[in-house]
Order: C-alpha cells, then sequence, then structure tokens
C-alpha cells in the first residue's frame, strides 16, 4: 500500500525550524516511497490564524523545495463536517455540555496543578434538564467526551509508532477532553482526526511534543469507525539553550534565516544534525 502523508500547520505565526523538521520528515518519506504528501491548513481558531500565516506557509515550503499533492485542505472551510461527526458522537452518548470557566476548573482542581490536568468533571453530571436549561438561556459550552464510556465502547487501543512498533493508546489520563470549544464549534482533536480520515493519510509525522494527544485521536478514529493510522513523532528541535522552539522566537524563523542569508541546503543540514537524518527519524 502506498503511503500517504501529510504537513498540517496552524497559520499562528511563521513557520520555524520545528515546522520544517515536521514538514521535510513527512516530506521525505512520502516521496521516497512513492507515495502522496499533503498540505492541511489548521485555521478553525479564527482569532488567532491569519491569511497572511497562511501565505507565508506556502511561500517558505516552496522555499523548502517541498511540493505536495492536490489542492491544500483548510479546515475552516469545512466546518459542517466537523458538525456531523459531533452530531455522531453525540448519537452514541459520548458528549455532554461543560459550562465552566477556566477559572472555576482552576478552583475545583485546586492549586498548584499543571495546565494539562485531566477536567474535574463538574459538568459531568448536570442532567439534560438543567443542561438544555442553560443553553437556552444562552450560556456558552464546550463539548466533552465522555472518556470513561468512550474507553469501554472503543475497548483496547493500540496504534504504530514507527520505530517502536505497536504500542498500547491509553487515553484515560486525558479524561474528559473538549471535542467542541466554546467559542468554535470544533476542536484540533476532532478535526485533526477526521481529516487524516478523509484524506486518507496513512502516516501521521509530527513533533514529539504531539505524542501525548495520540491516544486521544486513535480513541476517535475506533469510535467513528476510521482507519488508525501509523505514526512517526520525531525529535524537537531545541535552541542552544535546550527550549523548545516555538513561533515567539522570531530568529528561528525560515524568513528571518532565509533573510539573513541561509539557503535551503542549510536549513536541511542544521536540521539533519539536530535530529537525525530527516527520512530515518
Ligand atoms: N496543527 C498542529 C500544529 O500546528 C499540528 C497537527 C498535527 O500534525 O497533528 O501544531
Amino acid at each position: 500500500m502506498s503511503i500517504v502523508t501529510r504537513f498540517a500547520p496552524s497559520p499562528t505565526g511563521y513557520l520555524h525550524l520545528g515546522h520544517a523538521a515536521s514538514a521535510l520528515t513527512g516530506w521525505r518519506r512520502a516521496r521516497e516511497a512513492g507515495g502522496r504528501y499533503l498540505l492541511r491548513i489548521e485555521d478553525i481558531d479564527a482569532t488567532r490564524c491569519r491569511p497572511e500565516y497562511t501565505t507565508a506557509i506556502v511561500e517558505d515550503l516552496a522555499w523548502l523545495g517541498l511540493d505536495w499533492d492536490g489542492d491544500i485542505r483548510i479546515q475552516s472551510d469545512h466546518m459542517a463536517e466537523y458538525r456531523a461527526a459531533l452530531d455522531a458522537l453525540d448519537a452514541m452518548g459520548l458528549l455532554y455540555p461543560c459550562f465552566c470557566t477556566r477559572a472555576e476548573i482552576t478552583a475545583a482542581l485546586g492549586a498548584p496543578h499543571g495546565y494539562d490536568a485531566p477536567y474535574p468533571g463538574i459538568c459531568r453530571h448536570l442532567g439534560r434538564s438543567a443542561s438544555a436549561d442553560r443553553i437556552t438561556q444562552g450560556d456558552p459550552f464546550a463539548l466533552r467526551l465522555r472518556m470513561d464510556v468512550a474507553i469501554r465502547q472503543a475497548g483496547v487501543l493500540r496504534c504504530h509508532e514507527v520505530g517502536e512498533g505497536w504500542i498500547a493508546a491509553d487515553p484515560a489520563p486525558l479524561g474528559d477532553v473538549v471535542l467542541a470549544r466554546k467559542d468554535i464549534p470544533a476542536s484540533y482533536h476532532l478535526c485533526v482526526t477526521h481529516d487524516d480520515a478523509v484524506q486518507g493519510v496513512t502516516l501521521v509525522t509530527r513533533g514529539a511534543d504531539l505524542r501525548a494527544a495520540t491516544p486521544i485521536h486513535v480513541l476517535l478514529q475506533r469510535l467513528m469507525g476510521w482507519p488508525v493510522p501509523a505514526y512517526a513523532h520525531h525529535a524537537l528541535l531545541t535552541d542552544p539553550a535546550g527550549r523548545r522552539l516555538a513561533k515567539r522566537d522570531r530568529a528561528a524563523t525560515l524568513r528571518d534565516l532565509r533573510a539573513s542569508g541561509m539557503t535551503q541546503a542549510d536549513i536541511k543540514q542544521i536540521i539533519s544534525c539536530r535530529i537525525g537524518r530527516i527520512a530515518s527519524l
């Protein structure tokens, strides 16, 4: 079977070396295998995403010498599809509305807790009519996944991590994750798994920072009857002080590196030195 990989950046800033590592890894894997390489713009968050960053992503990838197959998929053009996926999960009894503010969640968790602490379940037992009343009153709400019920329905989960083989995927520690945000009727987890499925992605190549989210994606794939792709999470690039590169680090953007006279060969060389030969991560 021929492989299909993808690069799926969010246009919230300029691409940096870390993005280049992800983009090149997927591209090499696809091209070396005679497969397909897709580009998807993950722009559901209209407050943080900007069209000029999408334009810059396309320019930067072209400068790096990367080409992709077919049209670019723009997530914000597909909100009705995400709504349909939510409806399907709701029909399985797996979603509930959550009216909590961030402050309420923090207070319920009790300080100090990491940002990623699982939701403490405040709205889980609200009951249909109380929830319906609050929705009628116009209270903003997110939709959360009933994690325990979802896991029971899905059964034992595994996925193939390239270089490691089949590994267990346990989403339980992540708790009742948000699948539709208060401000956006969708979420990263929902859209990324939906789109990997509809685009026929067989190998997800991305940074190790997203590895912790993979069990949720495998869970959603199983619940929705979508194929489970293989995963290849690559090491993250760090700055000289060992900190992870972020969009705020302007010095590491591809535009600035290009403006400073670096060539695409230099960029590939830096990435290879830091995380190993790009295709064999
Ligand atoms: N859109 C995500 C990001 O820019 C990446 C999604 C993925 O590769 O799964 O961090």
